[in-house]
């Protein structure tokens, strides 16, 4: 009955009053109450370590009493040891801390089997090679884990050369000693090329005969035309499209060890943030068979949503190739775990591939070369008003990335045009908002805009911003304290599997700015932990329209918490980074680590 009823609910009923008028403190409650409270009963009570709540008006509390998956019972631990029973267990934090768990705000779940299933052969932070050396080592270590054959794939995501202390690229002389059975493929931390071996060059039928196709690279041995190891762009895109793919069944198995991911960082809601419709009767079919135990957001991809809600959702299809007037009810609730939160629409790329599309030129030359570069438009303004247009229309919130502060103006001319304003509390959520300008800060608090934010921006591509776009533009890259300052509410992302899944490396992000090199990128956007956390709990949390459920401990909200050994608000900002979780729990069940 419970885990039926939402907060609103909960705190009109006796037991949710009581707890509420015990939480709010300043009242005397009454002996009948005490008596529904205790009848509830906590099953869990935790206390003796800092307990951060998230909300602002009382920020820290003594203790947290849980029950039915829901918060019963927070404040001085007197008044929740009032919800003990004889059966309730007492978990004591011994000075660790207790917080809501976190909520990605913007992420590729999607994008998990293939890290659970592939090679980690990115260089620090994000993986452990920093040497051809290391590659071969983690490879091994691959191959040992999944017990795999000769013949079947060894695939390694993250390669980058500026990692590798041996300062050339990895090649097939290097792999084929140790991999001579099975073929390698290193893919470019770009997606957009791979080191190969030979056995992987047999497979894929590339040989010394093979040209390379124009847009495209295949590195030589020296004085040979024998292929060397690295491919690239036009002459692996294809090679790549014709991979073995998994079967459903083993990206099914995957589910598990995707969502310990998530867990294992404290992260108990995920999004699948640009979801295709392959992608999602995939989910569907996870959630049917009953496989999330944490919360998985979906935003179905603009461009396949009228076909996609006409197969998977023919209750709610017009057939007629638009979305259909109904279409709005698919939205917005979880089924087995998975919710469809909103449409989600691209207007631009990537600014660290200068794939954004900004108003001013970079100063440097765009990816082939180009001059005056300041990248372009997925979409021409028209299509974008009419998709705008149209899901606004229909009562569908929008999910809209938006890079470059050009991409941003078009999708503020498609909501003015659409006749939207901050009252119709809509939440348009632009994702990543990077090179927002300041004048888009007020039209963004006009059309209740509200921003994903994506902070570690400052570290891993730091230095790459100020190159192409110079300080000014830079520096107010993802620019949370001008934002928060302008009342507006923003939530902060990974992009994960872009950067890793590390809410505490976001949160370090946020309040530092700090790049690998060490620049602060932007000192006046740097943010408190508090808010930091917040834009990582509640405010993410609100976007989807979960804020009376989830981002905080309230009485009622789901007990959905994280203990980590640190306390995010207390310790050094430097060591904000090092903060590990030690358990999660998804509505008071734990989720990380695993029961062996
Ligand atoms: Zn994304």
């Amino acid at each position: 009955m419970f885990d039926k009823i939402n907060r609103q609910q909960f705190l009109k009923t006796t037991v949710g009053a009581a707890i509420a008028t015990v939480v709010a403190g300043n009242l005397p409650i009454s002996a009948a109450e005490r008596t529904s409270s205790a009848a509830m009963g906590a099953e869990k009570i935790f206390r003796g370590g800092p307990i951060l709540t998230m909300t602002d008006g009382l920020r820290q509390v003594e203790a947290v009493a849980i029950a039915n998956g829901r918060i019963l019972a927070a404040g001085t631990e007197a008044e929740v040891m009032q919800t003990r029973t004889n059966t309730t267990v007492i978990v004591e934090l011994d000075g660790k801390t207790l917080m809501p768990s976190f909520i990605d705000a913007h992420g590729h779940f999607m994008n998990s089997p293939q890290v659970v299933k592939w090679a980690n052969v990115s260089g620090p932070p994000v993986g452990p090679v920093s040497a051809i050396a290391d590659i071969i080592t983690v490879l091994n270590a691959h191959v040992e884990k999944f017990q795999l054959k000769p013949g079947e794939w060894i695939i390694g995501y993250g390669y980058d050369i500026t990692n590798l202390s041996d300062g050339r690229e990895c090649n097939r002389d290097d792999l084929d000693p140790h991999f001579p059975d099975n073929p390698v493929m290193l893919i470019h931390v770009s997606n957009h090329g791979a080191v190969m071996n030979s056995k992987a060059f047999a497979e894929v039928g590339i040989d010394a005969s093979t040209p390379t196709p124009p847009g495209g690279i295949i590195l030589r041995k020296p004085g040979s035309q024998e292929p060397d190891g690295l491919i690239m762009e036009t002459a692996f895109l294809p090679v790549f499209g014709n991979m073995p793919q998994p079967s459903e069944q083993e990206l099914l198995d995957t589910l598990d060890a995707a969502q310990q991911i998530y867990a294992s960082a404290g992260v108990t809601t995920c999004q699948e943030g640009a979801t295709h419709a392959k992608d999602l009767k995939f989910l569907q079919k996870g959630a049917e068979q009953g496989r999330f135990y944490l919360d998985v957001v979906s935003l179905p991809f603009v461009v396949e949503v009228p076909a996609l809600v006409a197969e998977y959702f023919p209750d709610f299809s017009s057939g007629a190739g638009q979305i259909p007037d109904t279409a709005k009810e698919a939205f917005g609730v979880y089924k087995n775990r998975l919710k469809l939160a909103g449409i989600k629409i691209s207007l631009d790329g990537s600014p660290q591939g200068k794939t954004a599309f900004w108003s001013q030129p970079l100063l440097t030359d765009g990816p082939g070369g180009e001059k005056n570069w300041r990248g372009q438009p997925l979409f021409p303004p028209e299509v974008v008003n009419k998709f705008v247009k149209e899901i606004y229309d229909k009562g569908i919130p929008i999910f809209c990335h938006c890079n470059g502060d050009a991409a941003i103006d078009m999708m503020i001319d498609a909501a003015e045009a659409a006749g939207v304003t901050a009252d119709q509390d809509r939440r348009t959520v632009i994702i990543h908002s990077q090179f927002q300008r300041p004048d888009q800060l007020d039209r963004y608090v006009e059309l209740g805009f509200s921003p994903s934010y994506f902070t570690t921006h400052t570290f891993f591509w730091g230095k790459t911003h100020v190159e192409n776009t110079g300080k000014e533009r830079a520096y107010f890259i993802s620019p949370m304290a001008s934002a928060m300052g302008k009342g507006l509410r923003c939530s902060n992302h990974s992009d994960f599997s872009v950067t890793p899944m590390d809410p505490m490396r976001m949160a370090w992000s946020t309040v530092t700015r700090q790049s690998r090199e060490g620049e602060i990128i932007g000192p006046d956007e740097r943010v408190d932990v508090w808010l930091a956390l917040k834009a990582l709990t509640i405010e993410a949390a609100w976007q989807i329209r979960e804020e009376d459920s989830k981002g905080t401990i309230e009485v009622g909200k789901l007990a959905d918490l994280v203990i980590l050994d640190g306390n995010p608000l207390t310790v050094a900002t430097d060591q904000i980074l090092n903060i590990k979780v030690i358990e999660t729990m998804k509505e008071g069940v734990k989720v990380y680590p695993k029961a062996a």
